[in-house]
């Protein structure tokens, strides 16, 4: 990505801002907000490995366009610009880090005020930009559950950042206290219900659908019918074709699979000849997206079902977790979303938490608690043999079951730290080698890293 050095101005613009909390609405405390952040983005996104999450912020700033008066600025996250004899529609807005960048390239196009903005969901990656754009009279057109899923987005973003922050351990230690760098401060003037909402404006039709069901409960597409363009933000994902998150393990709310299936077949039954997503490139041409949104909700049906139906035969999550397979003509990448961690999701969303395996799970005492009497009766230098075996036989997570019991006992173990970083290792390099899935790749690298920092403090001490 081409970098902006900030200059002397902006530094102090960057400062000024954050002295101030970045409190007002004037015109320069807009511009003094957009700096800082730029400043803050810059400085992380310095820190992150190029393929991070698939390599999003390694994506050029530039305008793409999609249609007569259609544009989109892409970037981590993408913003769209329509064009109406009387203003502009934007759908996303991308990640505030990038506003700034957005803003300038884009502003350039747009033929008049901005008449609306729609949201696709509450996700940081596509309403960074609202407060940015949005001018007096503008409408914030959001889902009606947009406002529960900001909320709790709000209310649990130390968690929620402390927990991104393992996989992703680039992230600033502490969130600037910025408020466009949180979620929140966004008040639709539009909500869309279940049912969807339809206006014109300059002789434009735009159809806001409800498309829940994928990236949380208050997803919104955006329909062009006269060009047959669809704006999906993140209801298909970042790629396409793509086997979806069914459920992220990063966390989140519950993802219902069902919903999603109806989600995806009101998207076919558009028979889209473009279809543009929040993240990376535009799609053209109605076989090549009919037959992708096909594929994808036949494979969700078949793990949904193949879940069920295991469930009713009396196996067990982890049986099915192992199990089920999408077969070869549903084939889909597993970069984003996995199958297995979809068979448990859906397990989970219809079971929840208690699976009737064993009884200790309603206690809070959880089978850590007796690891370090088992490292003292098995004795560590024997639970070491049986992880070194597991690994050699090419059975890491085992290993990681006997190395979870030593490093109870003692944390420090460097043999046993040694044989967790080559676990980790080994799965790293097996979901390169297959399903590729991001979040598993991120995830291994930060604990390798996490390991071997550990190590090295060791041979320094
Ligand atoms: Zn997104």
């Amino acid at each position: 990505m081409e970098q902006v050095k900030p200059t002397f101005i902006t530094a102090l613009f960057a400062a000024a801002c954050l002295l101030s909390g970045c409190s007002g609405d004037s015109d320069i405390a807009r511009k003094a907000k957009l700096k800082a952040v730029e400043v803050i983005g810059e400085a992380a996104q310095e820190r992150m490995p190029d393929d991070v999450a698939g390599g999003f912020h390694k994506i050029p700033i530039e305008v793409v366009e999609l249609g007569k008066d259609v544009y989109q600025v892409m970037g981590i996250g993408n913003t769209h610009l329509i064009n109406t004899s009387a203003g502009s529609v934007l759908f996303d807005t991308g990640l505030v880090i990038q506003a700034a960048e957005q803003i300038e390239k884009l502003s350039p196009y747009a033929s008049g005020p901005i008449s609306h903005i729609i949201v696709s969901h509450s996700h940081a990656d596509h309403i960074g930009g609202v407060q940015f754009w949005q001018q007096e009279g503008t409408e914030i057109v959001a889902h009606r559950q947009f406002a529960e899923e900001q909320r709790y987005l709000m209310e649990l973003e130390p968690y929620l950042h402390q927990r991104n922050r393992t996989v992703f351990p680039w992230l600033p230690e502490k969130l600037p206290n910025i408020p466009m760098l949180k979620y929140g401060g966004i008040e639709p003037t539009i909500t869309v219900d279940y049912k969807d909402y339809q206006f014109e404006q300059g002789g434009v039709a735009f159809h806001v659908l409800s498309t829940p069901g994928a990236e949380g409960a208050d997803n919104l597409s955006l329909w062009l019918p006269e060009q047959k363009i669809l704006f999906t933000g993140d209801t298909l994902g970042p790629n396409f074709p793509q086997f979806p998150n069914v459920f992220t393990m990063r966390g989140e709310k519950v993802r219902k699979p069902i919903e999603y299936i109806a989600t995806l077949n009101k998207l076919i039954a558009l028979e889209p000849e473009i279809l543009a997503m929040s993240h990376h490139e535009h799609i053209i041409g109605k076989d090549a997206i009919v037959g992708g949104l096909t594929r994808i909700r036949d494979a969700v049906q078949y793990v949904h079902d193949a879940v069920v139906d295991g469930m009713n035969a009396g196996k067990t999550v982890h049986q099915l977790m192992a199990e089920v397979a999408l077969p070869e003509h549903l084939e889909l990448t597993q970069v984003h979303g996995k199958v297995s961690w979809a068979v448990r999701s859906i397990w989970e969303y219809y079971a929840t938490w208690f699976h009737f395996d064993t009884p200790t799970d309603l206690y809070p005492v959880p089978v850590q608690d007796v690891y370090a009497e088992l490292a003292e009766l098995a004795g560590s230098s024997a639970l070491l043999g049986k992880a070194g075996e597991a690994l050699d036989n090419g059975q890491p997570v085992r290993a990681l079951h006997f190395l979870e019991i030593v490093l109870e006992a003692e944390p420090d173990n460097s043999g046993a730290l040694l044989q967790q970083t080559r676990a980790y290792e080994t799965l790293l390099e097996r979901a390169q080698a297959t399903h590729g899935n991001n979040y598993e790749k991120d995830y291994m690298r930060a604990l390798i890293q996490a390991n071997q920092a550990k190590m090295a403090a060791q041979k320094g001490a």
